[in-house]
């Protein structure tokens, strides 16, 4: 479109100088003014653009007939702002000239010579001294030093979300990576570059950037490339006869014909961590081209051991952030519960990508945790066991070389770990350990090592702070005598019990037992031999019931059981077994044996009661007339509600 413009405009004003014509002063004038304006206005932006203008001033210039020797000096200003955009003004310096062909005055036409060599030999004076020191600022820019402003948004970023975006380090890596790349791209022209670096998890070189390739291969491998030879090498290939397809190269997917190429290894430490590859289709490369390759890698492997220090100095950042918040947390008041996903998670988050589990039991019982969950199995003789019964920490770097051990159980699934750490912890009640895995061999270091044993010294002492509030916490709802549970404890569970079966429609049975003739057999044998027969009767009540009931001590030697979903045929059941268990085991004495026998009442809600006390009432009532009755039976409620 702008072409068409240019080419209508041109033809105007060379018809305009062979057939001049003229229009008022005032006009052209208005019109060149209007132009101006626009020029400095920030819609001017191109050169297509400032040509236009330019051939219309002419126009307007040549327009003013007479008086176009003396309007040329508004080219000055319109000069002036193409200056100041970095527009290409010497193109256009013909143009005034060639406006006062008609109406030449010397006089006029030198002044404006003059004044526009006074002012262009200014600008570029000035100019050049921007330019050195834009120079000098790109150089800055450029550079492959990571701006230090990063360190303070990822120490922000660790900080406020409690992580790191690792993508936001590679990000400016590669930012800073492809601004060097183009700088040499600009300075020594080959057709294309390419930046290989060494990829630890592909365990290969792979393309990182490029540029003026037409077509990179996204599967771009060095493998049988001539490239490879200045890796194994360690050296510069420079060759300017290579005459062969751009594909050999192993970047170019298309078949292009290379006439050259230059191939630069990258290295950090007299290791060789990356290629940068220059080619031309025509054309060689020459020793100024060779030194600025060799600034160029010079410049990618401090930019990369850089990228590297700043990765490795964020995982510290991360690993303490993440035991400094463990140590807090575990700091407080918990349970088992919560605390080990706590562990789990700050270890997974400290290795990231890494296996995590804890082992926590006592011996031969162990539970573990994490990337494995597994209840109460037996360690025996894996590399975990072993390590916890010796208390001894290990750090391996390739489990593929040795003999193959279960690492925490038999039958364990399949692990495929190379890399492992495991630190044992030791408390008054448990022992146990944090594992990490890495199906990489090599991936864990001394430091690891040390930061897993930290972690695991912090889940020795808080999984014993959480098995002692525990215990404390079963104070407060156990009997201490039979471990059963206490009458606070049961008097809540019943609420809680009838609340669910009211919502559910479901039954509920309740049994209360009392020993028969407590006090004579107090008063024979004495109170310690009467807490013994307490103790005997709650543990055949414990042993004798599902996992859902609620067995208690309701008094001093009653007992009630809660059967969450059951009728009263099944709770009379259970009520008469217990019975007949606890008359058939006789209770040792010395070489006495003692026979007791209990009495039970059974009430189900909600045919014999609707509320917690009523079902409590009901069963009681039912006790007692198992008492008035003879003793050593169970009795049902007869107490029925609707029918
Ligand atoms: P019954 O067959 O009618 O139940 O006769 P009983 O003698 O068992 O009568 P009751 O149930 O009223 O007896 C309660 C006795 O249980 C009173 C007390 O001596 C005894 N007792 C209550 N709590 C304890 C305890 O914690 N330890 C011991 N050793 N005895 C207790
Ligand atoms: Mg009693
Ligand atoms: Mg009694």
């Amino acid at each position: 479109m702008r072409k068409f413009i240019i080419a209508g405009l041109s033809f105007v004003y060379v018809f305009l100088l062979f057939f001049p014509e003229e229009i008022s002063p005032y006009y052209a004038l208005t019109g060149i003014l209007i132009l101006l304006i626009l020029t400095f206005s920030p819609l001017l932006k191109r050169e297509s653009d400032a040509i236009i203008i330019g051939i219309l001033i002419s126009i307007f210039t040549l327009l003013t007939g007479y008086y176009s020797s003396i309007t040329i000096f508004l080219f000055i200003p319109f000069f002036l702002s193409l200056m100041l955009k970095e527009i290409g003004y010497l193109y256009f310096l013909p143009l005034p000239y060639l406006s006062t062909l008609r109406n030449f005055d010397l006089y006029n036409v030198l002044l404006f010579s003059l004044t526009t060599l006074i002012f262009v030999v200014g600008f570029i004076k000035t100019n050049r001294e921007k330019n050195k020191l834009e120079k000098e600022l790109n150089e800055i820019e450029s550079s492959p030093v990571l701006p230090t402003n990063m360190d303070e948004e990822l120490v922000k970023n660790v900080l406020q979300k409690g992580k790191i975006d690792h993508r936001f380090i590679i990000d400016k890596f590669y930012e800073s990576l492809y601004s060097t790349l183009k700088m040499i791209y600009s300075l020594i022209k080959p057709s294309g570059i390419a930046i290989f670096l060494y990829d630890r998890k592909v365990q290969n070189y792979v393309l990182i950037t490029g540029k003026g390739i037409p077509k990179i291969n996204k599967d771009a491998s060095l493998k049988n490339s001539p490239v490879e030879i200045s890796i194994k090498d360690k050296k510069v290939i420079i060759d300017n006869a290579y005459f062969d397809t751009g594909k050999r190269l192993g970047y170019y997917q298309e078949d292009i014909k290379i006439q050259s190429f230059i191939s630069v290894p990258i290295e950090i430490e007299d290791k060789v961590e990356g290629v940068v590859v220059a080619d031309k289709i025509q054309g060689e490369f020459d020793e100024k081209d060779e030194e600025l390759m060799r600034q160029f890698s010079s410049e990618i492997s401090s930019s990369l051991s850089l990228f590297r220090y700043s990765e490795v100095s964020t995982q510290e950042a991360m690993s303490f952030r993440g035991l400094h918040l463990l140590a807090r947390m575990l700091g407080g008041e918990i349970e088992t519960d919560e605390i080990v996903p706590e562990i789990i998670k700050t270890t997974k988050f400290i290795f990231e990508g890494s296996f995590v589990a804890l082992i926590s039991g006592k011996s031969p019982y162990y539970n573990v945790y994490g990337d494995i969950e597994a209840q109460e199995i037996l360690i025996e003789s894996s590399i975990c066991e072993t390590a916890i019964k010796n208390q001894i920490i290990l750090l391996k770097e390739d489990l593929s070389k040795e003999k193959r051990r279960n690492i925490i159980f038999k039958g364990e699934p399949k692990l495929n770990a190379c890399s492992l750490i495991f630190c044992p912890f030791i408390n008054s009640h448990l022992t146990g350990g944090i594992l990490i895995l890495n199906r990489l061999p090599k991936k864990y270091t001394e430091r690891d090592k040390e930061i897993v044993s930290f972690i695991a010294d912090l889940s020795g002492t808080g999984l014993e702070k959480a098995w002692m509030y525990s215990r404390e916490k079963e104070k407060a709802i156990k009997d201490g005598l039979t471990g059963l549970y206490n009458h606070r404890f049961f008097q809540e569970s019943l609420s809680n019990a009838i609340e669910t079966a009211k919502r559910n429609g479901a039954l509920l049975g309740l049994i209360m037992f009392d020993i028969d003739h407590f006090k004579m057999f107090n008063d024979r044998y004495g109170h310690q031999i009467g807490d013994m027969v307490l103790e005997k009767v709650g543990n055949i009540i414990q042993n004798n019931i599902r996992k859902s009931d609620i067995p208690a001590r309701y008094g001093g030697e009653e007992f009630a059981i809660i059967l969450p979903d059951t009728g009263l045929e099944n709770s009379y059941t259970v009520g008469d077994k217990m019975r007949k268990i606890v008359e058939e085991k006789g209770i040792k004495i010395g070489d006495k044996e003692i026979n007791i026998t209990i009495s039970g009442g059974v009430a189900t809600f909600p045919k014999d009661a609707v509320s917690k006390d009523e079902l409590v009432k009901a069963a009681d009532d039912a006790l007692y007339r198992a008492k008035s009755t003879g003793r050593n039976k169970i009795v049902a409620s007869s107490k029925r509600i609707g029918k």
